[in-house]
């Protein structure tokens, strides 16, 4: 499929999905625009109303937005090759350039935070700017903070390894999280602190989805490559690899190393009983029996065909096993009884929305859990097993797709309306965007209340001024 024009492989997932026929109905009821266009397409071929173009089968790969809903991994994967075709053959419209780096944006615009906003907000300007960006004109953007998470760390020293001996972590914070809004990874790195773990702020580079979405397959690997090398490298220096934001985590555990345990070279160092990826994440793996090296038939059923095949599979197999969503993390350290559990109280009646990129990862809820602990919360959980916020990256903001978008998170907005939170939590902050955008409620990543709450407890008295039970 990889040597075929876009068209065909585009086409190829019409027709696998049309045979299959599964998601007409299980995709019915969800936000997904991708399979009510594919059915669609297909009826109107079927009635003979006309045939399926080359034009409807760009268009159709472009309403994929990587949500993971739906239950096959490898038709995401070959919707994301055949969008990578169409972008290699066809080239991109300039403005995605700009869109799709948002790491290179938040860092041009971290020089004059100021200015930034002062261009970005203005009537005139702001609307200019959009128009080139090809954003929509009614997208909201965020205001920018004085201060990115990477300034901040660097002040603490955070950027340089230690060489303690008790928990580690390295921080992949993401670059939403440390270009817009900075308090998120700074109340990560404050709860770790906390608990007596030592964190570190490795090099790092987008983590790829958004140029993933887009089909940018070639900025996609560079930024893969630069993260492992430089994640690998902590890894081996005895660090846990933590993620503050859930699709950062999904594209380092799970899209990474995709198919990778399939690939000669696992076969070979598990032969060999020296795989250097080996740890204790191996609940759930494929039985690999090394009867099948040799056997051709086999050897063409099991094969590395990841998104990423081209990278180093032992590299991504190590990161993937060293790679832990925070939320994750801190309830892996609960159910040790290594939580520091004195947390003050925060009285708050919330809603907690678990984004897509958190139950692909196939942890639960471990935020659900650990609100649980803080005394004062009164949580009511959105059910996120059939809703998506619609935001889909960057691709939210661009001026084609805003509609669609909008439209995707309907359901859910309608949903948190009902509960009419006093505030919102997600972990998601790409979420957090669309929400700012769609609702009127503030919005809060757990990770901050869990610093709220440990803050509480010190000074003895939460918001209102009650004294706390817990501490
Ligand atoms: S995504 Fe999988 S289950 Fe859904 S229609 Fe396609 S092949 Fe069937
Ligand atoms: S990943 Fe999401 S948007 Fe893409 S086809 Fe699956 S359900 Fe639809």
């Amino acid at each position: 499929m990889r040597d075929s024009t876009p068209e065909r492989m585009a086409r190829a997932v019409v027709d696998g999905c049309a045979d299959c026929d599964i998601c007409r109905y299980l995709m019915a009821d969800t936000p997904c625009a991708l399979f009510p266009e594919l059915y669609r397409l297909c009826d109107r071929e079927a009635e003979r109303d006309g045939s399926i173009t080359a034009g409807d089968l760009k268009k159709l790969v472009e309403l994929c937005n990587f949500c993971a809903l739906c239950p096959c991994p490898n038709v995401r994967a070959d919707i994301m090759r055949a969008k990578h075709a169409f972008v290699t053959r066809d080239g991109f419209a300039p403005n995605i350039r700009i869109l799709e780096d948002v790491e290179r944006m938040g860092k041009i615009c971290g020089v004059s935070p100021r200015l930034a906003n002062t261009l970005l907000q203005g009537a005139h300007t702001g609307v200019a700017l959009k128009r080139l960006a090809g954003i929509h004109r009614e997208r909201k953007i965020p205001l920018l903070p004085k201060e990115n998470f990477p300034a901040w760390a660097r002040g603490k020293g955070l950027h340089v390894r230690q060489e303690g001996k008790g928990r580690k972590v390295a921080l992949f914070a993401g670059c939403t999280g440390q270009f817009l809004f900075p308090e998120v990874p700074k109340a990560a790195v404050k709860v770790l602190e906390r608990n007596g773990i030592e964190v570190y702020l490795p090099e790092q580079r987008c983590c790829g989805m958004p140029s993933l979405l887009e089909g940018d397959q070639d900025l996609t690997f560079a930024f893969a490559s630069f993260n492992m090398e430089h994640l690998e490298a902590a890894v081996d220096a005895g660090y846990d690899v933590v993620c503050s934001c859930p699709t950062c985590g999904y594209m380092l555990k799970s899209v990474l190393s995709d198919g990778a345990l399939y690939s000669a070279e696992y076969r070979d160092a598990v032969k060999g009983g020296n795989s250097s990826a080996g740890t204790d994440r191996s609940a759930g793996e494929p039985r690999i029996s090394l009867r099948r090296r040799g056997n051709p038939v086999l050897e063409r059923l099991y094969k590395d065909d990841g998104y990423f095949v081209s990278l180093d599979p032992l590299k991504r197999i190590k990161i993937s096993r060293h790679t832990y969503d925070l939320g994750e993390y801190l309830l892996n350290l609960h159910r040790t009884g290594n939580l520091n559990e004195r947390l003050g109280s925060v009285s708050l009646r919330v809603a907690y929305y678990p984004p897509c990129h958190l139950r692909e990862q196939k942890i639960g809820e471990p935020y659900a859990d650990l609100l649980g602990l803080v005394p004062g919360i009164a949580m009511e959980r959105i059910d996120g097993a059939f809703h998506c916020c619609g935001i889909s990256g960057i691709m939210g903001f661009k001026h084609d797709f805003h509609d669609v978008s909008v439209a995707m998170g309907s359901r859910l907005m309608e949903e948190i309306r009902t509960i009419q939170p006093e505030r919102l939590l997600t972990d998601c902050l790409s979420c957090r965007l669309q929400f700012h955008q769609l609702l009127p409620y503030e919005v809060s990543h757990p990770i901050e209340i869990l610093s709220e709450a440990y803050k509480n407890c010190e000074q003895g008295a939460h918001p209102r001024g009650d004294v706390t039970e817990a501490c």
